[in-house]
């Protein structure tokens, strides 16, 4: 088994109800979710909104590769009805958005853990250091 750390957000919607339904699909699809950590009011990052968003982040026991992580993660964010990727940095308000953060082969969490650099995804997520509304919630449950 392997273990990866998420990080999710919504500000749309009844956004607590968001999380928990990301997480029930996470747990259904990707693996166990080991850890999870309280849901932090944040305000927006990178755009003006309105919308103040709720993050958290989990961890979850998984035997996916992370790019099956991803498919699957893009899958539910459309499942729970997310219409607007972010494109070239611009952000957008949105029901759900899930970061895959770090990711650890054979479930050893010995540093940052594996690292990937491909057009589709980037672990260690590459802001992750730039945003306390991810490394919050991370440092709980690392
Ligand atoms: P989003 O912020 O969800 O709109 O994602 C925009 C794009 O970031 C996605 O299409 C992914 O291919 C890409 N991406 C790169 N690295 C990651 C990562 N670590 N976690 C999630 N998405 C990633």
């Amino acid at each position: 088994m392997h273990t990866v750390f998420l990080s999710l957000g919504t500000n749309l919607g009844d956004k607590e109800r968001n999380l928990n339904d990301a997480i029930a699909h996470i747990q259904r699809r990707i693996g166990t979710v080991v850890a999870k950590s309280a849901f932090v009011k944040t305000e927006p990052w990178g755009f003006v909104s309105n919308n103040s968003f709720l993050n958290a982040a989990i961890k979850v026991e998984t035997s996916l590769s992370p790019m099956e992580i991803l498919r699957l993660t893009q899958e539910i964010e459309l499942s729970l009805g997310r219409t607007v990727k972010s494109v070239s940095g611009e952000y957008h308000d949105r029901i759900i958005d899930i970061d895959i953060l770090l990711y650890y082969v054979d479930s050893v969490i010995k540093g940052d853990g594996l690292h990937i650099n491909t057009p589709e995804l980037t672990i260690p997520h590459p802001l992750m250091n730039e945003r306390d509304f991810v490394l919050v919630p991370l440092k709980e449950i690392i």
